[in-house]
């Protein structure tokens, strides 16, 4: 095993996570080329040259919360608002399927005309129809324990909730009033469910600090998480926080690095907010330690209509023609796309082989 590079505190080795003095020390004095080379370094000795495919469903855009920041919230009344019924989304599924996808990402707002059990059937219909091979990965709201469970037992595999900011008033003043810990929370009662667990946070929202950033990498690290997202926000002109300035990339591209540093064998997404921000913002994040891309198998009707941020990119495509384009993207980072489920690292064995014949 090579060696990932100095550490602030000495060397450290390829994919062990660093300790949360040697991120911030990182964080706060290493220039931004030496750590995109750390993070990529370090992203390559466990997950090699793979990049895992998640196909994204955007389910409804109905959602009864208001978060500041986003794009669909409940206030927003220029929002054309849709819900996708579970023939349509089986059958982009489905395509997913046949074009050698393994992992479905169910993703929506607080609807709750999709209620537990209708997303329950959904997953047993994702599952009949993939002969169990595929994950389904839920991204559906805050939940008490006993729902996650019947998530769970319905098939779920994974569940991601973003904890956005791990500063507890900054959370409270954009999520309309809900708390951190209630948040965190939910992520244990996830945990506790036995899914693998997701999360994330926003990075260049108005009224962070540079220790609130920290934090949030920090945070990530204590939860263990199994994968974690990074989104740049991008103000949305129909929101609260339409004049709220908009910080760089590269921001979160250190962000990405310093996460890969802190969680070596978490799936860290090249985000679309990133690729939205600036054309080659997924690349950017992919050299600095994430291995996952999420092509959006959502039909192309809706996909306009589920925009959490101005600018979102692919919007004309469907998910399928989204694959051969991002092929093309990785090429010259020397990676390539992996068809399999990638499930977490922790299950390595477990139900994650090679999709025999997948399609490429
Ligand atoms: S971020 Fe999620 S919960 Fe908040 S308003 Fe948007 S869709 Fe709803």
């Amino acid at each position: 095993m090579s060696e990932i590079n100095r550490a602030a505190g000495g060397i450290a080795p390829a994919g062990k996570a660093l300790s949360p003095e040697e991120i911030r020390l990182h964080y706060y004095n290493t220039p931004t080329e030496e750590l995109v080379r750390m993070g990529g370094e370090c992203c390559r000795s466990v997950h090699g040259p793979d990049v895992l495919l998640r196909g994204l469903l955007e389910y409804t855009n109905y959602c009864s919360s208001n978060c500041l920041y986003c794009g669909i919230r409940h206030d927003n009344s220029n929002v054309q608002r849709y819900r996708i019924d579970e023939d349509m989304l089986l059958e982009a599924a489905r395509a997913g399927f046949d074009r050698g996808l393994r992992t479905f990402v169910i993703q929506g707002g607080e609807d709750s005309e999709y209620p537990v059990d209708r997303i329950c059937r959904l997953i047993e219909r994702i599952k009949e129809m993939t002969r169990g091979e595929a994950a389904v990965t839920l991204s559906c709201g805050m939940r008490s324990l006993d729902q996650y469970r019947s998530l769970k037992r319905a098939g779920g595999d994974r569940y991601l909730l973003r904890f956005e900011t791990s500063d507890p008033e900054l959370h409270r003043y954009l999520r309309n009033g809900s708390s951190l810990e209630k948040r965190l929370e939910a992520l244990e009662y996830i945990r506790e469910a036995g899914f693998q667990t997701g999360s994330g946070f926003m990075l260049g929202l108005p009224g962070e600090s540079d220790e609130t950033r920290l934090n949030n990498i920090l945070l990530a690290q204590q939860l263990r998480l199994d994968m974690v997202g990074i989104g740049p926000f991008i103000p949305h002109p129909e929101t609260p926080l339409a004049e709220a300035s908009q910080e760089d990339i590269e921001m979160s591209i250190r962000g990405v690095a310093l996460l890969r540093l802190a969680l070596p064998e978490a799936h860290i997404p090249a985000t679309t907010a990133a690729g939205s921000l600036v054309p080659d913002g997924r690349e950017r994040m992919i050299s600095a330690g994430a291995n996952v891309l999420m092509p959006n198998l959502t039909p192309v009707t809706f996909k306009k209509d589920y925009e959490l941020y101005p600018g979102k990119i692919c919007l004309d495509e469907s998910g399928i023609q989204c694959i051969s384009c991002l092929s093309l993207r990785v090429k010259p980072l020397e990676r390539e796309l992996s068809f399999r489920r990638g499930d977490a690292v922790r299950l390595a064995g477990s139900a994650d082989s090679p999709v025999p014949g997948g399609v490429r």
